[in-house]
C-alpha cells in the first residue's frame, strides 16, 4: 500500500462520499428538498412560496440565507416550517432527511428541531415528536435496505427568545427511550443569554440528560463562557468564537487565554458549521475559518452541515471544501468521525459500536482503494 493514501489531499468525490461521516448538528427544517416543499405547500394550500419551480427555489433558498439581512434569512424558515404543520409532512421530511443523509455516506446523525414551530394546525408536542420519531424510523429502515445504514439520534430544541425551555425538556426526558438523545436551544443569541433558561438546564442535569446550546455563533466568549460554566453544557453548537480567546504571539505560537484552556482541556466538543458560519458572517472564508487553528490545536473539533437547504450542502460537501482548504486527507476525515462520535449523545456502548464496527474498517478499506490508485498512477 502507498503509505501517503491516509494523507493525499484532495480527497476524491467518490470517496469523500463513501467515507463514513458522522453528523451532530443539522436542523429538520433547514434540510427539505425543494421538490417536497412544494408538493406540501400544494397539498396544504399554501401560496407564500416564492417560487414553484424546485431549482428555482433551490437557488432562491441558498441567496436568502447568504444576503446578510436577518429578514431574508428567517424567512427561508417561515417557508419551511409552514409547510410542515400536518402529521404526515413532519413524518415525510424526516424520512426524506434519513435517507438523504444515509445515501451522503453519513453513518450517525443527530439531528434537531423545535416542537413548538409546529403547532399552527392544532398538533400537540407529543404528536410531533411522535410523527417525527416516525419518520426517522421509516428513514432509516429505507436506508438499511438500499444498503446505506445510519442511526438517528433526535435533539428537541427550544427557542432562545421563547420562555418553553423547561417544557419542550421534559419532553426530550420523556422520549428518551424512544430516540430523542438530548436537548438543544437556538435562536437569536445577542441579548438572550442562555442563563435564561438555567430552570430548563438544571432540571436536565438532575435526569442525567444531555444537552448542547448554540453559543459563540453570532456572539462572542461572554455566551460560551455562560453556556459552560453556568448552564453546564455538553457541547456547543458553532463556538466558533473560542478562537477570540486565542492570541497568536510574534514568534508565531499561539497562546490560550483560559476559556479557550478550558474548552480545550475538558474536550468539549464544538459542532462547526463551515459553510453555515461564512454565510451568516461568523467566520470570514472557508480558507480562514478557524477550524483549521482549532484542529492543529488538538480542540475537539467536529464538522457538521446546520442548514443543508439554505447552504445549498451536505457532509461530503463540507468535507470536500475542508480536504481543499486545509490540504486534509482521509486520515484528517476520519479524525473528524471518531471525533463527532466520540461526542455523540447516544450510550458509550453504541458509539464504540460505530466507531470500531463503521468508522476504523470502511476507512482502511478505502484508504487501500485510494493507495491501488495512486500506485497506477505511478
Ligand atoms: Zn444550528
Amino acid at each position: 500500500m502507498v503509505s501517503d493514501a491516509g494523507s493525499y489531499a484532495p480527497v476524491p468525490s467518490d470517496l469523500v462520499r463513501r467515507a463514513p461521516k458522522v453528523l451532530l448538528h443539522d436542523h429538520l427544517d433547514g434540510g427539505l428538498r425543494p421538490e417536497t416543499i412544494i408538493d406540501l405547500a400544494r397539498t396544504d394550500g399554501y401560496d407564500g412560496l416564492p417560487s414553484t419551480d424546485p431549482e428555482e427555489l433551490r437557488t432562491w433558498f441558498v441567496e436568502a440565507a447568504s444576503s446578510g439581512s436577518l429578514e431574508r434569512y428567517l424567512e427561508t424558515f417561515a417557508h419551511t416550517v409552514a409547510v410542515t404543520q400536518t402529521a404526515d409532512a413532519l413524518r415525510r421530511v424526516a424520512r426524506e432527511a434519513a435517507e438523504d443523509l444515509a445515501a451522503d455516506g453519513v453513518v450517525y446523525a443527530e439531528v434537531r428541531f423545535a416542537p413548538e414551530l409546529h403547532i399552527e394546525k392544532g398538533l400537540d408536542e407529543h404528536q410531533i415528536v411522535e410523527e417525527v420519531l416516525a419518520g426517522f424510523a421509516e428513514g432509516q429502515r429505507l436506508a438499511e435496505s438500499a444498503g446505506n445504514p445510519i442511526r438517528i439520534g433526535v435533539l428537541l430544541t427550544a427557542i432562545r427568545t421563547a420562555t418553553h425551555s423547561r417544557r419542550i425538556a421534559e419532553l426530550a426526558v420523556e422520549y428518551r427511550d424512544q430516540g430523542v438523545v438530548g436537548f438543544d436551544i437556538a435562536g437569536a443569541e445577542a441579548g438572550f443569554p442562555p442563563t435564561r433558561h438555567l430552570d430548563a438546564f438544571e432540571y436536565l442535569r438532575r435526569e442525567n440528560a444531555h444537552f448542547t446550546i448554540h453559543a459563540g455563533e453570532a456572539f462572542g466568549l461572554p455566551s460560551i463562557w455562560e453556556a459552560l460554566q453556568w448552564c453546564g453544557a455538553d457541547r456547543l453548537g458553532h463556538g466558533v468564537r473560542i478562537v477570540d480567546d486565542i492570541e497568536i504571539a510574534p514568534d508565531g505560537e499561539p497562546i490560550l487565554g483560559r476559556l479557550a484552556a478550558y474548552v480545550r482541556d475538558c474536550r468539549i466538543p464544538l459542532e462547526m458549521c463551515p459553510s453555515s458560519n461564512v454565510q451568516t458572517g461568523a467566520a470570514e472564508s472557508i480558507d480562514h475559518h478557524p477550524i483549521g487553528l482549532l484542529r492543529r490545536l488538538g480542540f475537539r473539533v467536529t464538522v457538521n452541515t446546520d442548514n443543508r437547504l439554505m447552504s445549498d450542502t451536505s457532509m461530503t460537501h463540507e468535507m470536500e471544501l475542508l480536504s481543499e482548504a486545509f490540504g486534509y486527507g482521509l486520515d484528517d476525515l476520519q479524525w473528524f468521525a471518531v471525533n463527532a462520535m466520540k461526542s455523540a449523545f447516544v450510550p458509550f456502548d453504541e458509539r464504540l459500536a460505530i466507531i470500531n464496527g463503521r468508522i476504523k474498517p470502511e476507512y482502511d478499506s478505502l484508504r487501500a482503494v485510494l493507495a491501488e490508485r495512486l500506485t497506477e498512477r505511478a
